[in-house]
């Protein structure tokens, strides 16, 4: 392998909580929520080349669009016309997560190709100036672009990192229902949670998930009515052992529990596993 080669992670996003708090004129809803990463996503090979080759392999290879409408390309694309430079590349995406899920598998393959193409095509270390491309990308994508945790608000590019997280282990559920996150919008009610002040502040995760049980998912419905079996994805990981807290991630339809150790979650993914071999189960450890 040559040394320009190299592999980038695009991992998975949870929404810890997701509140709506109202609707703007524009049609875009306002939302606040804390946004984590963890040590589970796609992975992106990225190597020199004179046109762009994008080539998709893995278990969820299959339900992604054509080329042109691959986030990946939109950020090449988007990259190559701010620097007045020519889209260009071979990158391999293996794709691990699976799509139209709520763990923003597309925004984070997307905010790693704009990391990915600027190395390759040599281009200066501008932060500020890849987050505006980022955001014209969606509204996952800043936040995947940072990658760490944030608290976010407004239609979600208010972002505040939170450098303090303690340790956490998840394991994500998915019943490997397409939810597309149009038509959970479109049966959300409009019943919105009240702004909260939120400072970060917890030290443990005890403390995190007491704070957590406060908050919700208000796509949580919504998105059950669009795929009922999260009912089901809800009550499983609510029954494996040592679950503090089980919840919907973004519009679904994947869910999260988070136990007190790795252990405890690799318990559950066993477990989860043989009472239910055809969902997605996956650990995951926070990125910090
Ligand atoms: P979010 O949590 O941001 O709502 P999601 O996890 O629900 O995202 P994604 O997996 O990001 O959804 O996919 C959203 C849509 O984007 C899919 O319907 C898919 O067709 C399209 N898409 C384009 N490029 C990609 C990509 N590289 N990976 C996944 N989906 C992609």
């Amino acid at each position: 392998m040559s040394y320009n080669n190299f592999q980038l992670q695009a991992p998975a996003k949870i929404n810890l909580f997701l509140h709506i708090t109202g609707k703007r004129d524009d049609g875009y809803h306002l939302v606040q929520s804390v946004m984590v990463f963890v040590d589970v996503g796609d992975k992106i090979d990225f190597a020199p080349h004179d046109t762009l080759f994008l080539d998709v392999e893995g278990p969820f290879a299959g339900e992604m669009p054509q080329a042109h409408d691959n986030l990946i390309y939109k950020a090449a694309q988007l990259l190559a016309k701010e620097y007045g430079t020519h889209v260009r590349g071979r990158v391999n995406l293996n794709k691990l997560l699976p799509v139209a899920s709520g763990i923003a598998g597309g925004s984070s393959d997307s905010a790693a190709a704009l990391k990915g193409f600027a190395r390759l095509w040599g281009l200066p270390d501008e932060q500020d100036r890849m987050m505006k491309l980022a955001q014209k990308l969606g509204a996952d994508v800043p936040a995947c672009f940072i990658g760490k945790p944030v608290w976010a608000e407004g239609i979600g590019e208010k972002m505040m990192r939170l450098p303090e997280m303690p340790a956490m282990h998840f394991v994500l559920v998915n019943p490997l229902v397409p939810t597309p996150t149009p038509e959970v919008f479109g049966r959300f009610r409009n019943r919105y949670s009240p702004p909260i002040q939120f400072s970060g502040r917890r030290k443990t995760m005890h403390e995190w998930i007491a704070d957590l049980k406060n908050y919700r998912n208000d796509l949580t419905d919504a998105a059950m009515e669009v795929t009922p079996q999260i009912r089901d994805v809800l009550e499983a990981l609510n029954g494996t052992p040592n679950c503090r807290l089980a919840r919907l991630s973004g519009s679904g339809a994947t869910c999260f529990g988070m136990y007190d150790t790795a252990e405890a979650a690799i318990a559950a993914v066993n477990k989860l596993k043989q009472t239910q071999p055809r969902w997605w189960v996956a650990p995951a450890n926070l990125v910090k």
